[in-house]
């Protein structure tokens, strides 16, 4: 199975990516846990100069063929073949980011970044994406305080709220393969919704 996890700023992905990596090893899962933009030393540099704080703004298109160049290494070279050997691959973001952050928040056509999931991915699509859905100043206040904002930091609140609405309408277009978890809650109780549905869907 391919699973990821997505999420807006301030959400608390990778204390939960670690939550559900624990979930599914300790069910026996053999499990190859990774990330994008990055997950190989190529894509992990294209990652490094996507993240930058520049004086040159980065043009959008330039960044979605950034974003899928990252995929496309990293599929091919590190999730396929973990899957073709009976893996299961845990992924920190996948495509639903780039229609969020490239389609929704820097104003994309959808129809193109389709075009792209298709070429670089052919038919492959997680098997099941966990949205953790926070309201946008909530999240950015609790990331600022983590000191964890990127050049992203200085989008707009705008920005933020197309990428969550993207986020939510992906997730209800497609109900069997999305979990919207609510993030805005206390870890604990966060937690407690995802033990929820991941005992729900992989649970012995
Ligand atoms: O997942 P993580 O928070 O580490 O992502 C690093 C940064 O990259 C974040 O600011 C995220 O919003 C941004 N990003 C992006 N487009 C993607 C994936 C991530 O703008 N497709
Ligand atoms: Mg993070």
């Amino acid at each position: 199975k391919f699973i990821t996890i997505e999420g807006t700023e301030g959400v608390g992905k990778t204390t939960n990516m670690a939550f559900v990596q624990d979930y599914l090893q300790q069910l026996g899962v053999d499990l190859l846990v990774t990330r994008e933009p990055g997950g190989t030393p190529l894509a992990e540099q294209l990652r490094e100069l996507l993240l930058a704080k520049r004086d040159e703004s980065v043009d959008p298109t330039a960044e979605l063929l950034m974003v899928f160049a990252a995929r496309a290494q990293h599929l091919n070279t590190v999730i396929k073949p973990a899957l073709a050997t009976g893996k299961w691959v845990l992924c920190d973001r996948f495509t639903d980011a780039t229609y969020a952050y490239q389609g929704a928040g820097r104003s994309l056509p959808l129809d193109t970044i389709a075009k792209l999931e298709q070429l670089v991915q052919g038919e492959i699509r997680p098997d099941m994406t966990f949205i953790l859905d926070i309201d946008v100043r909530l999240g950015l206040e609790r990331a600022g305080r983590r000191g964890e904002l990127d050049r992203f930091e200085t989008e707009e609140i705008g920005f933020f709220e197309r990428v969550r609405s993207m986020y939510q309408q992906r997730a209800a277009a497609s109900p069997n393969n999305y979990r919207v978890i609510d993030a805005g809650q206390e870890l604990e109780k966060v937690q407690r919704d995802l033990s929820a549905e991941l005992t729900a869907l992989f649970g012995a």
